[in-house]
């Protein structure tokens, strides 16, 4: 099998199984209950997030864990919006976000909150000027994504910070960093809130956490028996373990791997966009972990099954949002063809340099032979 869809997920590393598996026999207690059992359990869970805020150097008081990213984001976002409506009712987010971002940007204006979607460079890049130019008094918080998850590409996000800052010091900077943990380096105090799912870290699915500073007044989005918890509910003490050791792991030797990573994607590029109908979507600032392409004469569905056939497998736009145009694509460069026709290559450390020799042989024989059934379909009969 030749798996290339790991900003969609990443398989599970069996050293974060073995914590995940050690903690789910061993710690059989709710760390809400106050017996021993309960006590050990909750034990486990703080050394957890004491960890995971030592790694990204922030205080334990400001890890929340969730299910996942699109969780992290509906609770930055939402839980921002009602905290603070009273200051404004304007957030800004970006034209390259996770399409969950923009589910939420939706609910939220059915309740009367206005949002604006600040343009971007032809590569890409928010464009400060207008970013400064959308915000007003009413703005309560800007959302950036930090790694667009289908073009890959990388926002400056601590320039993106001075910018609102300067021009509003009590605006709220939130950012998905779903696509960027394990990939680049983070760093949170670049931001007052962010986000992030750890299946795509090589960790376990259905735990996400969610960054906010101690600064920041967010409302929570579900209610429980704890009035005090902005995310109540018995904690997922074996996958939060789970999470803290997929982070240490995840965020090791990032520019060896990335290096490695370049030479890849650069084998791919160089060797599909020969090909007279193939463009290569991703920009310059684009990290090399995902290559956006389109196949202009071809269904992306029928190219992915085509190569499934060789147990090689890719991702259409996001994994979230299959069949439908890719928004990212489209944004980018207003070509519905184009981004109806995406394929998103992406790429792992643990990915080889035989597999990319395989898949581009692989890529061959499936695009030649579907751009030549495309342009003779009456041998189909
Ligand atoms: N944001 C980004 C940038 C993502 O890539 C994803 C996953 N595709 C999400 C949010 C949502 O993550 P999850 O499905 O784990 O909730």
């Amino acid at each position: 099998m030749i798996y290339l869809d790991y900003s969609a997920t990443t398989p599970i590393s069996y050293d974060v199984l073995d914590s995940f598996d050690k903690a789910s026999k061993e710690f059989i207690g709710n760390p809400n209950s106050l017996h021993g059992l309960g006590v050990k359990s909750r034990e486990l869970m703080n050394s957890a997030t004491k960890q995971i805020s030592e790694l990204f150097g922030v205080n334990e008081s400001e890890i929340f864990y969730t299910s996942g990213a699109t969780e992290s984001n509906n609770m930055a976002l939402i839980g921002v919006a009602f905290a603070n409506q009273k200051r404004g009712n304007h957030i800004i987010v970006s034209k390259l976000e996770h399409p969950s971002i923009y589910g939420i940007c939706s609910y939220l204006e059915k309740l009367g909150f206005e949002i604006s979607y600040v343009n971007h460079t032809e590569d890409g890049l928010v464009d400060f000027e207008d970013l400064k130019s959308k915000m007003r008094e009413s703005t309560i918080l800007v959302s950036i994504c930090a790694v667009n998850s289908e073009l890959g590409v990388r926002q400056p996000i601590k320039t993106i910070r001075q910018i609102i800052k300067k021009e509003n010091p009590n605006v709220y900077f939130h950012s998905d960093m779903t696509q960027a943990l394990g990939k680049i380096a983070v760093n949170l105090k670049d931001v007052d809130l962010a986000s992030f799912s750890i299946h795509k870290i090589y960790g376990p699915k259905g735990i996400g956490l969610l960054y906010k500073n101690n600064m920041v007044k967010m409302a929570p989005i579900l209610y429980g028996s704890s009035k005090k918890d902005l995310r109540p509910g018995t904690p997922a003490v074996a996958l939060i373990a789970a999470a803290a050791k997929a982070i240490r792991l995840g965020i090791q030797d990032l520019s060896r791997k990335e290096i490695f990573i370049r030479k890849l994607n650069e084998k791919i590029r160089d060797e599909v966009s020969l090909l007279d109908q193939v463009v290569i979507n991703s920009t310059q600032y684009s990290i090399p972990h995902i290559l956006n392409i389109s196949l202009l004469n071809i269904k992306p569905e029928t190219f992915i099954h085509a190569m499934e056939e060789y147990d090689i497998y890719l991702g259409t736009n996001t994994a979230c949002s299959s069949g439908e145009i890719s928004s990212s694509v489209m944004a980018l460069y207003n070509d519905k063809k184009r981004a109806s026709t995406t394929i998103r290559i992406s790429l792992s450390y643990l990915t080889t340099t035989e597999e990319i020799t395989r898949f581009l042989n692989c890529f061959q024989i499936v695009y030649k032979k579907l751009n030549y059934l495309m342009e003779n379909p009456t041998d189909y009969e």
